[in-house]
């Protein structure tokens, strides 16, 4: 397949609960399409947004394209189209790699943390990506006795998360906004090395306006507060990203 040409859709590889996998004519490349549908508590709350599939796929081609310029692997190949972009396939590591400038969310629920606590360092945790275990709190031990990862793999993410951190903060705050957390999945290209893949958007971070601290992110949608799309778009607009305008 030539880099310019545009790649057959093939059949569906994986569905989950926000985005569709497809494969295409070349098996080292996937099309990732990010659909309208939000879920919260590990799929309990549901709900279809609609313009959130194009917000998400523009917001994360900025970002990864953001990161790979400042030499973070990634996965991202280009846009294609509102809602699809073109990745390279990843055997991905069934873990989740978080890190938390502020303390919210389960830090808060789970350890009693005073919500808007400062992290600093930043605190760095890893879950297992298992819904129907509420996607629970592990340590890199049990990863690596669970054949998920080995040490160096878990050593070469937290590393790399890392480094997003020191690249997205100071995006984020130049665009008026606190990088509250996030979360990121790696994966093995069939070179061995290890990629940032899935997303980066609001739906997997926490982003505070600065002076407001109101949440512009997947908190609105996990606590009712409304206005979900529209504060994904506030956020997409301040960072300039392309293609982002008032009604979509
Ligand atoms: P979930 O699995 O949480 O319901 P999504 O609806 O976001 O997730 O679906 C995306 C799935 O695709 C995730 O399981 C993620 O690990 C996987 N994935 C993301 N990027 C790649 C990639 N480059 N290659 C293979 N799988 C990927
Ligand atoms: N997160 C995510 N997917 C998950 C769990 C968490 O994208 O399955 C993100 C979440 O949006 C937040 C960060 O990881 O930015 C930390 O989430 P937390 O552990 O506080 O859990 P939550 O409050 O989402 O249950």
């Amino acid at each position: 397949m030539s880099v310019m040409s545009n790649p057959a859709y093939g059949e569906v590889l994986s569905e989950g609960k926000a985005k569709t996998l497809y494969i295409t004519d070349d098996p080292q490349r996937l099309i990732l399409h990010f659909r309208d549908d939000t879920t919260a508590f590990d799929g309990a709350k549901r709900a279809s947004l609609s313009g959130k599939g194009t917000l998400n796929n523009r917001f994360n081609a900025f970002i990864m394209r953001h990161l790979e310029q400042a030499g973070v692997p990634t996965h991202f190949e280009r846009l294609l189209n509102n809602q699809d972009s073109l990745v390279h396939r990843l055997d991905m590591l069934a873990v989740e790699f978080v890190v938390r400038n502020i303390a919210a969310g389960s830090l808060c629920k789970r350890l009693g943390f005073e919500s808007g606590l400062e992290l600093r360092p930043p605190l760095q945790e890893l879950f297992l990506k298992d819904d129907e275990r509420g996607d629970p709190l592990i340590y890199d031990q049990h990863a690596i006795r669970l054949g998920l990862a080995t040490q160096e793999q878990l050593h070469r993410g937290a590393e790399l998360a890392l480094r997003v951190n020191e690249l997205l903060m100071p995006l984020m705050a130049d665009a008026g906004m606190l990088l509250v957390d996030y979360k990121l999945e790696f994966g093995m290209d069939d070179g061995g090395e290890l990629l940032l893949g899935d997303e980066f958007t609001p739906d997997g971070c926490r982003l505070w306006d600065t002076k407001s601290r109101e949440s512009l992110d997947k908190d609105r949608f996990r606590q009712g507060l409304g206005g979900v799309v529209e504060s994904y778009r506030i956020a997409a607009k301040r960072l300039g990203v392309e293609g982002v305008v008032a009604e979509e």
